[in-house]
């Protein structure tokens, strides 16, 4: 495995690679956990070469506590690249990435940046758009993997590449979970004892919420999600039922479409997401 810094070592290797290899790229902002394991195995069985970025970026937090706390586990994670097949880490520094300064593109999704973390963390898709949008010309991969934990972002991604033209197949890849259900997430190092019990939680009325949704209204169904919340330590940030296409949050179901719930909730200061196919 090769470690890359710089795009001019990035641009050497790539103008190595035979024209006929299929690269897949995944990008991670490291605190690796096996949820970032599976993208990697899944990059593999799709690509003769397979590229990870670890790179925390500045411009997609609206929160200065969750950037400057954001676990960094380097050694580790290239351990863990290293020991999965991974062909190149590239890890650029902030100047690397952005040497014209840290500003995000202004992007039209068509709305799909507007609903939920778009809502809540203002400009967050601005600076996912421009870091994903930077990376892909650097690295012009065939394949890019991405996981459903965070759904919405998936989708934003499908969006830039129609928008930018760019050649790219983007697949989304199923969410990994503790064995009790939580979704793995480099945040949930941050959680204490007392919250990684409580955080099972969103999983639970996630499930619970997959089941009522073949029987029961989506009035009753938020009721029930609201309520759960405010028996439990943990804080609803929000919840939506939204159309997979959209990400509207929906009053009634619609034969022929496809819908996910999704939730967004605290336990303290660490900001947990997870979604469930409905
Ligand atoms: P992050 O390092 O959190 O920016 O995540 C890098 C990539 O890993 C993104 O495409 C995430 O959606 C994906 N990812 C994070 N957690 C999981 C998980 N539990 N299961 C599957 N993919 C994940």
């Amino acid at each position: 495995m090769e470690i890359l810094k710089s795009i001019t070592e990035l641009n050497l290797y790539l103008q190595k690679v035979e024209s006929q290899s299929k690269i897949g790229f995944v990008p991670t902002m490291g605190a690796l956990h096996k949820g970032h394991v599976s993208l990697i195995e899944i990059a593999k069985r799709n690509s003769d070469i397979v590229i990870c970025s670890i790179f925390v970026n500045p411009i997609q937090f609206d929160n200065e506590n969750d950037f400057e706390t954001y676990p960094l586990t380097i050694k580790d994670d290239l351990n863990l690249l290293n020991r999965f097949g991974c062909d190149i880490v590239f890890m650029p520094s902030v100047p690397e990435m952005y040497p014209n300064g840290e500003v995000s593109n202004n992007y039209d999704f068509g709305g799909v940046e507007n609903e939920m973390e778009g809502a809540f963390r203002k400009g967050h898709f601005n600076g996912v758009g421009t870091v994903v949008a930077r990376f892909f010309n650097i690295i012009r991969p065939d394949f890019a993997f991405f996981g459903e934990k965070d759904f919405q972002q998936l989708q934003i991604v499908k969006k830039l590449v129609e928008i930018e033209k760019m050649s790219i197949k983007i697949i989304g890849c199923p969410i990994c979970r503790e064995n009790d259900g939580l979704a793995m997430s480099s945040r949930n190092r941050r959680l204490s004892s007392a919250m990684r019990q409580e955080a099972v939680l969103i999983n639970q009325i996630l499930n619970e919420v997959q089941k009522m949704f073949k029987n029961t209204t989506v009035d009753m169904i938020y009721k029930y999600v609201t309520t759960e919340f405010e028996k439990s330590a943990l804080k609803l940030e929000y919840f939506s039922i939204s159309n997979i296409k959209t990400l509207k949050p929906v009053d009634f179901i619609e034969e022929g479409e496809e819908y996910r719930a999704f939730i967004a909730a605290f336990a303290d200061d660490v900001r947990l997401i997870d979604n469930i196919i409905l």
